[in-house]
């Protein structure tokens, strides 16, 4: 009789950023897989399992997709305690209808734990908050790069968040221009979301070239529109005295791209 398999989104980075439920459940793993981005400091949360990197070299193309699909079923199969370890969210760029649909021809039951997946956690590290009452009421995940390795841009949400862009953001400002973003979007980029390392830095369209070289070689991320705007203090006073306010009007352009540790 096998267990169900227990998917648990790590988070972004720092490993107090895992959920309750998902330590728990972590504690109890005979087995992990794991992908290349969750903190090694995790590991503390689960000393007696076997941990098995699956994020590196070779795992990562659809042939390393079916394999992971088989050590999956094969562990659960074993009668061990398996959790499928993934950065962020499961369910966010995560690969998990594939493994999902793997259990379950294998009759396999499973469970997901979700993450703070890495828009929220630059969100929340940067306080420029997703939506925005009055101008901001949509907030779109996207991924840049189509499954044939093409950079795509889209404008389907009042924030739209990239993902997988970091190796283009130069292309990735031109993608946008050509989905009818106004040349003044404000655009941040966040790289480490959530790490002690975390970078930020403001741009806009013509500007997001510079971003590739502050960010290279991170996970990065990409929020374009009005999430990605600062907040701007105002001395409005509504009865709880100082408010922080959106500011959502159209800001000029930087010579130099705002970067911030
Ligand atoms: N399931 C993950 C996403 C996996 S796809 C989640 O929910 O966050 C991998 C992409 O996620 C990276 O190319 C990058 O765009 C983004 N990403 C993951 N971790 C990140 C982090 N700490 N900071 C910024 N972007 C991150």
């Amino acid at each position: 009789m096998s267990h169900p398999v227990v998917f648990i989104g790590a988070g972004p980075g720092a490993a107090d950023l895992i959920t309750v439920r998902g330590a728990q459940r972590l504690a109890g793993a005979d087995v992990v897989l794991f992908d290349a981005l969750t903190d090694p400091a995790l590991r503390k949360l689960a000393p007696r399992a076997r941990w098995i990197d699956v994020g590196k070299r070779g795992f990562c193309d659809s042939t390393g997709q079916v394999a992971i699909n088989a050590l999956l079923v094969r562990h659960a199969q074993s009668g061990r305690l398996v959790v499928r370890l993934k950065g962020g969210d499961p369910s966010v760029f995560g690969r998990l209808e594939e493994e999902l649909q793997a259990l379950a021809a294998a009759g396999i039951a499973a469970e997901v734990v979700p993450g703070v997946t890495a828009a929220i956690a630059a969100s929340a590290a940067t306080q420029r908050p997703l939506t925005r009452r009055g101008s901001g009421r949509s907030v779109s995940l996207t991924t840049a790069m189509t499954r044939s390795g093409e950079l795509q841009a889209t404008r389907t949400a009042d924030t739209e968040v990239f993902y997988m862009a970091g190796r283009q953001l130069a292309a990735l400002g031109r993608r946008l221009a050509q989905a009818g973003w106004p040349a003044d979007t404000p655009i941040l980029v966040v790289s480490r979301a959530g790490w002690p390392d975390q970078l930020q830095s403001d741009h806009l369209m013509a500007t997001l070239a510079e971003a590739a070289v502050l960010h290279a070689g991170r996970p990065t991320v990409v929020t374009v529109g009005v999430g990605a705007a600062p907040l701007r203090q105002t001395s409005q006073t509504q009865g709880h005295g100082l408010e922080r306010v959106p500011d959502v009007a159209p800001r000029p352009a930087r010579r130099e791209p705002r970067l911030q540790p």
